[in-house]
């Protein structure tokens, strides 16, 4: 099943022995999009249209939207009009999630998609199945917690590009699968022989970031990843289902209460209290803020982010993405950021 957005509850597609597959895009210049999406929308979200047009996802037998943010909504609509596949579905996820109300709308509108994922799959889900998904997903997040336990120390053992490998992959495969392979990577990490130098320890946040190559370029010239606020990271992973009888209220619960996209962080900034307590956690000594093009929840957050990491005392630098991102250039802007700290290059 294709999940356009990090607020699917994938606890009840596991549920339903269905593979929960969140569609990304490919990084690559496209042409295929532009009679179903403006050029304005975010090229992230023009980026996965294009997967689904050029037939890349085409192994899917469903797809999923929960609502987030309209520039995806828009790439979902367009998907489900013009890319042939079986199921759609869409959630109305509330953007105000700040209410008492909102746990108990979600409930209703997570029992309709279950009532959905029945469809599909030709079968009841019972308590059982559903205490199987929610087991599955919560213990995958406990160990991905575990793992970045590891990022935290004076030498982090594992780099922000390996760190976004494993959520990324974590969004593809089979979560016992995954998980089975997290527990191989716990018993390595605390013997692991780091033959980098750390650098300077940085977070970075904002829209969809899954740019394997960002990432490896700004750990090539002094720095070191230590954690994210993504939808690819953190945003994804960090709070867990606490179960209870009613287990749909339960999942319900947790998308309410998880790390918020800025669509859903009003009136009061969760967000951003948060993002301060991953700085002191993981000992955080600048951010990179980045946003892709025309993404509005994100670039509305800018300037409040930016001034409360002023007011932390953590440098920021700003950078913005396109489908491609600018290597060269962004390297340039990188190094300068980090001279700020007084690290040459040092690899
Ligand atoms: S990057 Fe921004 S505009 Fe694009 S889908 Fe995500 S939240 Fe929406």
């Amino acid at each position: 099943m294709g999940c356009f957005c990090s607020y699917v509850p994938e606890e009840i597609l596991v549920a339903g022995n269905i593979l929960p597959v969140r569609v990304l895009g490919s990084h690559e210049p496209q042409n295929v999009t532009e009679p179903y999406l403006f050029g304005m929308y975010c090229p992230f979200c023009r980026d996965v249209l294009a997967q689904g047009l050029k037939g890349r996802y085409d192994y899917l037998d469903g797809i999923t939207l929960s609502q987030s943010c309209l520039h995806i909504r828009q790439s979902f609509i367009a998907w489900r009009e013009h890319v042939e596949v079986p199921f759609n579905y869409y959630i109305y996820m509330p953007n105000k999630v700040q209410t008492k109300a909102a746990t108990p709308y979600l409930k209703t509108e997570f029992e309709k998609y279950k009532a959905h994922v029945e469809e599909v799959v030709g079968k009841e889900l019972t308590d059982d199945d559903l205490d199987r998904g929610i087991a599955a997903l919560n213990r995958n997040r406990e160990l991905m917690h575990k793992v970045y336990e590891y990022r935290k120390g004076d030498t982090p053992m594992l780099t922000g590009l390996e760190a976004m490998y494993m959520t990324v992959s974590g969004m593809w495969v089979d979560k016992d699968e995954h998980s089975a392979e997290m527990e191989k990577v716990l018993e390595q990490l605390p013997d692991r022989q780091m033959i980098r130098d750390t650098g300077t320890r940085l977070l970075v946040v904002g829209s969809e970031n899954d740019d394997t190559a960002f990432i490896d370029m700004v750990e090539s010239v002094g720095a070191t990843v230590v954690v994210d606020d993504h939808c690819t990271g953190t945003r994804w992973f960090w709070n867990s289902v606490e179960t209870g009888d009613d287990r749909i209220n339960s999942i319900a619960d947790r998308y309410i209460k998880r790390p918020p996209c800025p669509t859903k962080d009003w009136e009061e900034r969760w967000r951003f209290p948060h993002i301060l307590q991953l700085c002191k956690d993981f000992n955080v000594e600048g951010a990179i803020v980045i946003q892709q093009k025309f993404c509005d929840p994100h670039e509305c957050d800018i300037m409040p982010l930016r001034k409360t990491f002023d007011e932390a005392n953590i440098p920021s630098l700003f950078l913005e993405f396109d489908v491609t991102v600018p290597i060269g250039q962004f390297k340039v802007r990188v190094e300068a950021f980090l001279e700020m700290f007084g690290v040459d290059d040092l690899f």
